[in-house]
């Protein structure tokens, strides 16, 4: 008799949690919501706790030869606050879990923790614990972090209704870009060890790759507009991924028009000169931590203004499917490639 046995690559990131959730069953009355968005939301008294963690291996989602450790730092705690920031909550503490092989000084340590403790500065949290082991291969680095909110103020994947204005803040397929740009400027240095990479040129790139920062400034600002989007979630995987998610959540379709999409001057010249072309880099370049967000039509008026936040298209029945409109007025369905660890 032979194992069943099925490759994960069959069902993908996405498809394996789903398959995972399945098994789970929720016990406490106060999950208020599991496995499924961009933060488990767990019932605080006169309030509700928002907890979400990442994982950041070397080698997989970051290379020191030349991602700087503080940037690494910094990075681990700003991709979990942008997950804190997708349910429209804030972060008020994390736990930093850390496996090191004997490569790592108490130095470095040191510049990781110079960056973690800058982020924990930037977004006003405290960090609170975790845990230290040995590795046996690289750095791996895991943070939890937990933020608050009012019940009413959480914003799902799941609350996106038709006519919803879809909005995205600042620009998108940045990080995409810096990546290939440190990818190429790696690989001219190991072929020439000589050659010093002239990286002046695309500072905007590569920030954003190496040391993004969460839209909590846009948090602040909706609250004090006084403005709750029907649905957000963060983009880390690439906006056409991320949109396949609200609509699946939310059970609806989305129509979202090319001249709308943001795109930053030099992640556009950058793109073209790599031989990509910027609209995929927009539409399916990951790890942007932008925020992907529905809005009620009455609360146009109070972001109409914003400058960073763009009107990309608006939310449909469900029947009506998944559209990129071109700038030459051609619908073309989307498709969700996203960021593929699998
Ligand atoms: P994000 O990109 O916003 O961090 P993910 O796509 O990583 O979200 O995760 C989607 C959902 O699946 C989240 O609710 C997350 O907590 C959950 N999840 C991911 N991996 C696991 C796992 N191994 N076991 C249980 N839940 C998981
Ligand atoms: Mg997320």
């Amino acid at each position: 008799m032979s194992e069943k046995r099925t490759e994960i690559s069959e069902l993908g990131e996405f498809g394996l949690i789903d398959h995972l959730n399945s098994t789970v069953v929720i016990k406490n009355p106060g999950t208020v919501k599991g496995i499924g968005d961009d933060a488990a939301v767990i019932e605080a008294g006169d309030h509700v706790k928002v907890v979400t963690t990442d994982l950041l291996l070397e080698g997989v989602h970051f290379d020191l030869s030349y991602a700087p450790l503080t940037h690494v730092g910094f990075k681990a705690v700003a991709v979990n606050v942008s997950d804190v920031a997708a349910m429209n909550a804030i972060p008020k503490q994390i736990t930093v879990s850390i496996a090191l092989s004997n490569r790592f000084s108490v130095e470095a340590v040191d510049a990781l923790y110079e960056g973690i403790n800058a982020a924990c500065e930037h977004y006003g949290v405290d960090l609170v614990g975790g845990d230290t082991t040995a590795s046996r291969g690289g750095l791996v680095i895991s943070v939890t972090a937990i933020g608050e909110a009012q019940k009413e103020q959480i914003t799902y994947r799941s609350g996106a209704k038709v006519n919803d204005i879809l909005c995205v803040t600042g620009d998108l397929g940045s990080a995409l870009v810096g990546l290939q740009i440190l990818e190429r400027e790696k690989q001219v240095y190991l072929a020439n060890p000589d050659m010093r990479p002239d990286l002046e040129k695309y500072t905007v790139v590569t920030g954003r790759q190496l040391r993004p920062d969460a839209r909590m400034d846009i948090i602040h600002e909706m609250r004090e507009l006084g403005i709750v989007p029907t649905s957000m979630m963060d983009i880390s995987d690439g906006l056409a991924s991320e949109i396949f998610h609200i609509c699946k959540a939310s059970g609806v379709g989305a129509t979202i028009y090319e001249d709308k999409l943001p795109i930053d001057k030099q992640t556009f010249d950058t793109a073209v000169e790599l031989n990509l072309d910027p609209i995929t880099c927009v539409l399916n370049g990951g790890e942007d931590y932008e925020l992907l967000f529905t809005i009620d039509q009455k609360d146009f008026e109070k972001l109409e203004k914003h400058s960073d936040i763009h009107f990309i298209g608006h939310i449909t029945k469900p029947e009506e499917g998944k559209y990129l409109v071109t700038k030459s007025g051609t619908a073309v369905q989307l498709k969700a490639q996203g960021w593929k660890h699998f």
